[in-house]
């Protein structure tokens, strides 16, 4: 049995991708765009273009951070 010494070994073995990022991407209610999410807390914040080519803005809270 091979002894595994990473996690990255051990996702290979799984057939696992190295994860890059756990985020989802979170779609904006507004304007339906990909919106960006603030590393270390629960924020995203729209920063996709409007159709009066201002930036949207739209904020959302989610329940807890990451
Ligand atoms: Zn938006």
């Amino acid at each position: 049995m091979k002894i595994m010494h990473t996690f990255l070994e051990l996702g290979k073995a799984y057939g696992l991708t190295p994860k890059k990022s756990r985020e989802k991407d979170f779609h904006c209610r507004k304007c339906g765009g990909v919106m960006r999410h603030i590393p270390q807390t629960n924020v995203f914040l729209c920063e996709n273009k409007n159709e009066e080519g201002g930036v949207c803005g739209h904020r959302v809270f989610t329940a807890k951070a990451f």
